[in-house]
């Protein structure tokens, strides 16, 4: 392992990296692989080299036409939506046993197409998708209304009834696990749909389709078509003929996805978008954990993580240890090759997206921030980044209010709780918070006071099934995880009876 001159560990690009073998690349609609009608295709990039993976189909508006015709004949009279929910959990159950024992071949497509962490990806992202499935194909017998008595001589029960056809429009930093995220509770809600992958990040949904129809998924209720998103993604929240568009990705195009529902059929729209999360560390935390939650808070994924920890505050007791810290781990941290075990960040997702990063750091720099560490790019080959650390940052600096989407993180100081607060608060977005202290009273208020959808308390990152999570403020609406996530693909129907011959009728 070389040794970068500021300290920073780096290992090369491994060029064989294990069992990567592109099976799938064309689209795959009604239960079949084929080319795209207009014969287009695009090329995948490996964002270690900058090499081409793969070429793939290249979907545009005619197939997510043809998508959706499958899509709608599934739902309006194939099996899926009408068959018991136990037979849709079983098949969901299949699907996850399937995605287990296929982790390696899910785990290297992601790496080699989205630059993360090959055995992350083996060991906890995959699985984790895989149970996923699991939870929601447990909920999928569970869905049922409410029997209501009414005034007078009438009553009403609801129905919960699957949406339709849902438009998924995938974002590339977690390509597998957001697939299951959108696919598994829309499934099992008995909604057919139309996922459109980042063009970043097209292998991993393919192949999924693949194990789908494997599963038993029938033909035309899992429709995967990988294509640009001003035109294959614009297609789907444009659709008169989709029910229901559910977008992850930047707050810029969420505010176009939700412009083109409004301007075609009104679809329901569900959002998941940016954020600029606080990490609130008080003077009782653990330095050296602090330290450490800070870092994987901002560094994990490369920082390719919508919920980032990338504005820290830290009260001024122990701002100055803090920061030391946090520095040297920061310089220990091995940025290389994602198939390396040794490694802890891979490279960034693509071309754009590091000169992106890079034209941030450059922007703190001349906006007066101190850079600590990092700051450059490492290596010649690829898009790899340092960690980047930046002290002596103001709240309304861009590097302190944009979301960067990268391994950047911005240092402030504060001294009372109050003014912690109204700093974290200081942002457009709300996606989650971290706090850090030992003092439950003050754990309590600063929970309760961040507008953000959800708060770690001496933890960070820690997602679950059955959790739901999703925006306040523009970092969008609509839970994803947890029952939420399913009733976001349910409609409630209201029936209403009279009990009796009635003289009202
Ligand atoms: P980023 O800018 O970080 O790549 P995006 O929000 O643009 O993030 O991308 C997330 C997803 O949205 C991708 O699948 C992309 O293809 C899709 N997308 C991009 N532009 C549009 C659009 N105008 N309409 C619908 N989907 C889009």
């Amino acid at each position: 392992m070389a040794s970068l001159s500021n300290g920073h560990s780096t290992s090369p690009p491994n060029p064989n990296p294990p069992s990567v073998h592109i099976k799938f690349t064309q689209l795959f609609i009604n239960g079949s692989f084929v080319d795209s009608l207009s014969g287009k295709t695009f090329e995948t990039i490996d964002p270690r080299t900058g090499e081409v993976i793969a070429t793939v189909a290249q979907g545009g508006r005619d197939d997510i036409d043809v998508a959706v015709k499958a899509a709608r004949q599934a739902f309006d009279f194939g099996p899926w939506p009408r068959m018991p929910g136990s037979e849709r959990g079983r098949i969901l159950m299949k699907l996850a046993e399937l995605i287990d024992q296929n982790t390696e071949e899910l785990a290297a497509l992601d790496a080699i197409d989205g630059g993360k962490l090959y055995q992350w990806c083996k060991t906890v992202e995959i699985p984790s998708a895989a149970n996923m499935l699991r939870y929601y194909a447990g909920a999928a017998d569970k869905i049922h209304g409410e029997v209501l008595k009414m005034s007078r001589q009438f009553h009403a029960y609801t129905l919960l009834e699957p949406i339709g056809v849902v438009g998924h429009i995938i974002p590339w930093n977690l390509p597998t696990a957001m697939f299951f995220t959108k696919v598994a509770p829309s499934l099992a809600a008995g909604c057919t749909m139309v996922v459109k992958p980042a063009e970043q990040t097209p292998l991993s949904a393919l192949f999924c389709a693949h194990l789908a129809k494997l599963a038993g998924v029938p033909d035309g209720v899992l429709n995967v078509v990988p294509g640009f998103g001003p035109i294959a993604g614009a297609a789907i929240s444009s659709h008169m003929d989709i029910d229901k568009v559910s977008f992850t990705g930047s707050t810029q195009t969420g505010r176009e996805v939700m412009q083109a529902a409004a301007k075609s059929n009104l679809k329901q729209v569900s959002l998941e978008l940016g954020g600029k999360s606080p990490l609130i560390i008080f003077d009782d935390a653990d330095v050296d954990k602090a330290a450490e939650l800070a870092l994987i808070g901002v560094l994990f994924n490369k920082g390719e993580v919508c919920v980032a920890g990338s504005r820290v505050f830290v009260q001024e007791g122990i701002y100055d240890e803090f920061e030391k810290k946090l520095v040297e781990k920061a310089k220990a941290w091995v940025v290389g090759d994602p198939f390396d075990p040794n490694v802890q960040q891979g490279p960034q997702v693509d071309k754009r997206q590091y000169e992106k990063i890079l034209s941030y750091i450059e922007h703190g720099k001349r906006e007066g921030a101190t850079l600590l560490t990092g700051g450059k790019a490492v290596g010649n080959k690829g898009y790899y980044i340092e960690p980047t650390i930046f002290t002596d940052v103001k709240e309304d600096m861009l590097i302190a209010q944009d979301e960067i989407f990268g391994p950047v993180t911005a240092l402030m100081k504060f001294k009372t709780m109050e003014e912690a607060i109204k700093s974290a608060n200081n942002t457009r977005y709300g996606l989650a918070a971290g706090i850090v202290t030992k003092n439950i009273d003050i754990a309590n208020t600063v929970s309760r006071s961040i507008r953000a959808g959800i708060i770690w308390i001496n933890c960070y990152f820690a997602f679950g099934n059955d959790v739901p999570f999703g925006g306040y403020k523009m970092s969008g609406f609509g839970k994803e995880h947890g029952m939420e996530a399913l009733h976001k693909y349910l409609q409630v129907k209201s029936v209403v009876t009279p009990i009796y011959n009635s003289p009202w009728l």
